[in-house]
């Protein structure tokens, strides 16, 4: 499975490689700062065979 997501930046628009994996469960929301603008994004990650997919929110 599929386990490598290019993201947008809700901020700055940047793409971001993120890695999740499934054995991590099957719904995943994880806090990180953009590493061009430090704004934290929330990533939700649903693991759902083919409809895997994972949505950013702005965190604040
Ligand atoms: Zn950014």
């Amino acid at each position: 499975m599929e386990t490598n997501f290019s993201v947008q930046c809700p901020y700055c628009g940047e793409h971001i490689w993120m890695e999740f994996y499934p054995e991590d469960g099957n719904q995943q929301e994880t806090i990180t700062d953009c590493e061009v603008c430090c704004n934290p994004i929330l990533y939700v990650v649903t693991f759902k065979g083919e409809d895997t997919r994972v949505r950013v929110e702005r965190a604040q």
